[in-house]
């Protein structure tokens, strides 16, 4: 029994499927909404912490190539990804990161300009050096649920309940709006960022926190990105770059350190740009986007590519649900909050990564 239709529920599903479970799987909306269609899709391991985090992070990489490999509606792509610094401080950065013993497990090298230009030739702008990470790979979030829903369905042991919110639930058990009862052997609520309603008392206290991002994307760009790519302010956010070196850096701009924000960018398969983000974790979050971030990070992208970057079509923001401080060194939470029933959730902006190896440590 799973509840939630995001990313982790269906790789729940999928896991459970495959290792010829029964599942039934509830989703409140008609179709998922939350963070899980609303990231960048990107599967991230070069910013990932030394340790279990890298480990499960390259487990969950090799997952998701036998999924994208099952599923090519899913667009995976090894495309690797460039972080591209534009500082001195943010150099020696890198060079730290890629002196580390784990440097060739994430598949990480430093390169200068002009050999980051050849691996990406659209980032023809102004930078020092890049991070390549052969690693970091990329799915198309809008159309990954579908597909892997439809390998679920093909089992003949898998019921799919959209339109159906979990309102109560009790050992073994979770009651949907109609009434109608579940039982499960194991219950697994994905419910991703919703840590009220029905499961406000449960997770009271427990190590959880919301974030809240923005996020864009442009018309087809011309030019073919070859890689993802971040800008040196996701050094300040990582775990990964959390070496030495970083406490040297010097303040991020003054809109990025309001915001809280570092460039990504994806290209999409019909050539557009997903471009974000911020974070913001004080509640209650703005009902409305604000435009001094976006043209930051409009602003750093046209430095970073040499050229204005096209038309914005569309602007969203997505909330997820992230492990705080308190968690220790858990990577996610998992909480049981009646016996058989337990909330898996936390994950924060690697669930979308880290989601098939996630999915595996419940099953194991
Ligand atoms: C803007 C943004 C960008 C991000 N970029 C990346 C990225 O590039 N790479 C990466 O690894 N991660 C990224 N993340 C993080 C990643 O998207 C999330 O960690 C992941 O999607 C969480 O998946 P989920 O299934 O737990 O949550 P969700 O996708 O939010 O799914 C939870 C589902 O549960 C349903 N639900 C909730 N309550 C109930 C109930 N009572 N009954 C029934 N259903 C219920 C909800 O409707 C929802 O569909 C990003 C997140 C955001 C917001």
């Amino acid at each position: 029994m799973v509840v939630g239709g995001g990313v982790l529920g269906t790789m729940h599903a999928l896991e459970g499927v495959s290792r010829g479970c029964t599942v039934v799987h509830l989703e409140r909306e008609v179709g998922p909404r939350g963070a899980s269609v609303r990231n960048f899709g990107l599967i991230w391991v070069s910013g990932r912490a030394s340790g279990p985090e890298l480990a499960l992070a390259l487990r969950a990489r090799e997952k998701w190539a036998e999924i994208g490999v099952r599923h090519p509606d899913i667009g995976f792509r090894a495309n690797g990804s460039l972080t591209l610094v534009r500082t001195p401080a943010e150099l020696a950065v890198l060079e730290q990161v890629v002196a580390r013993d784990d440097a060739e497990a994430r598949g990480i090298a430093l390169l200068t300009a002009d050999a980051a230009r050849r691996v990406n030739p659209a980032l023809a702008g102004e930078y020092l050096a890049a991070l390549h990470c052969s690693t970091d790979a990329v799915v198309e979030p809008r159309e990954v649920l579908a597909p892997l829903r439809a390998t679920c369905l093909a089992s003949g042991r898998y019921r799919w309940l959209p339109g159906r919110e979990m309102v109560g639930f009790s050992d073994h058990e979770v009651t949907d709006a109609t009434g109608e009862r579940h039982r499960g052997d194991r219950v697994v609520l994905c419910t991703g960022a919703a840590h009220g309603g029905i499961l406000a008392e449960a997770l009271s206290g427990a190590p959880v926190r919301r974030v809240r991002l923005e996020m864009l994307e442009t018309e087809p760009f011309e030019g073919r990105l070859t890689t993802s790519l971040a800008d040196g302010d996701s050094l300040r956010y990582y775990p990964a770059f959390d070496v030495p070196a970083r406490r040297a850096l010097g303040p991020q701009s003054s809109v990025a350190a309001l915001w809280a924000a570092q460039l990504l960018a994806v290209q999409r398969h019909d050539g557009g740009l997903t471009i974000g983000d911020t974070h913001s974790t004080e509640e209650p979050f703005a009902f409305d986007v604000d435009e001094a971030p976006y043209r930051h990070l409009l602003d750093v992208a046209a430095t970073l590519f040499g050229r204005s970057i096209p038309p914005i079509v569309r602007r969203w923001a997505g909330v997820y649900s992230q492990v705080t401080e308190a968690a220790g060194d858990a990577i996610y939470l998992r909480h049981w909050v009646a016996a058989g029933v337990e909330v898996v959730t936390g994950a924060g902006g690697r669930g979308m990564t880290l989601s098939p190896a996630i999915a595996e440590e419940t099953f194991q």
